[in-house]
């Protein structure tokens, strides 16, 4: 347990969280929406703080990440809570805290030298949302990058702009979540506003963190077609070299009564996405539309197979065709 940043003491030992878009005003004995941080007597804490859930080795495609130092592994760590409550969350036994936090007892050089052993690269926050386990992961991500490694967040994009100011020197990539372009989705699914996810993926872009945005299309809820065009159009406002992952959702948690995404819809977002003018446009859960293709000339530079590389005909991140540089970091 350990003291949390960015609150404010309010009256009446009431503090008010300021890590996330919520802004929960917490009172004395109570937790905030996440589970994760908790007022005891005007004073509000991390139970989360070096608590991990999970720890593992991971390609960085399957994050997923294709234009960050591709073919490279990311020692992934996740604690237990979130800010979200998506009813159609993956890791729900994880995220959806009802009382108890538990958890691995590690310090950050615990994960810099299992990353450093395990030849990882980087390090990755994820499973859950990292915004909640913040405090870890910032002591985290400043000794690791001492040590040559780089930190990525796989994020719900609800940080406050402070904190994201704060880890952004330390932060090097990020795989945002846009789940809708309507913000009755993200009351109804998740819990949460739109507004500020949209605002993020601009505030993440101009801190000059390598951002690649994800959206899982489920049937019935966000697969329109108008709307799959704003979430295009969106994103290439900001940067049309910004990669966008389309990926197929499964029945799982609260959605179990929904049948997976049909390739065809994920087939049609694709189109979608490079009718709008993104330049690089994925397939995801699918096992196809994952190469990538130079948006100049057209011709095949990376074959993914699963979540490895099996062709890189990158050359030093031009394209070897047509000379054309293909966005990214670490591209070789
Ligand atoms: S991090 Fe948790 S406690 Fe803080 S505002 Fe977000 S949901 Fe509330």
């Amino acid at each position: 347990m350990k003291e949390a940043v960015f609150y404010q003491k309010l009256e009446g030992d009431k503090v008010r969280c300021g890590l996330c878009h919520h802004k929960c005003v917490i009172s004395p004995g109570k937790r905030g929406i996440c589970q994760a941080r908790e007022n005891r007597d005007g004073i509000l804490y991390s139970l989360v703080y070096g608590k991990l859930i999970a720890c593992h080795v991971d390609p960085i495609e399957k994050k997923p990440l294709f234009h960050f130092y591709p073919g490279s592994t990311a020692y992934s760590i996740a604690t237990m809570g979130c800010n979200f409550h998506c009813l159609h969350c993956q890791n729900w036994e994880i995220s959806q805290v009802k009382n108890k936090i538990v958890g691995k007892e590690a310090v950050p050089e615990d994960i810099i030298q299992n990353a450093i052993t395990s030849r990882c690269q980087s390090i990755a926050y994820t499973y859950t949302e990292p915004t909640i386990f913040f405090e870890f992961a910032y002591e985290t991500a400043k000794v690791a990058h001492k040590k040559g490694l780089k930190n990525l967040f796989i994020t719900n994009g609800y940080i406050s702009g402070e904190a994201l100011k704060e880890i952004s020197p330390y932060l090097d990539a990020a795989n945002i979540d846009l789940k809708s372009m309507n913000n009755q989705f993200y009351r109804k699914v998740c819990g949460a506003k739109l507004q500020p996810i949209l605002d993020n993926i601009k505030l993440h872009y101009e801190l000059g963190i390598w951002i690649e945005v994800t959206t899982l299309i489920i049937p019935g809820y966000n697969d329109d077609s108008e709307e799959l065009k704003r979430t295009a159009e969106f994103i290439r406002n900001i940067d049309t070299t910004i990669p966008w992952h389309v990926t197929g959702f499964y029945p799982t948690y609260k959605l179990n009564d929904i049948h997976p995404t049909p390739i065809e819809t994920l087939r049609k977002a694709v189109a979608i996405g490079t009718k709008a003018g993104l330049e690089y446009v994925y397939q995801g859960n699918l096992n196809e539309g994952e190469n990538t293709y130079c948006p100049q000339c057209g011709k095949l530079l990376i074959e993914r197979s699963g979540f490895g590389i099996a062709v890189d005909n990158l050359k030093n991140g031009f394209c070897p065709y047509c000379g054309k540089k293909i966005v990214g970091k670490g591209m070789r």
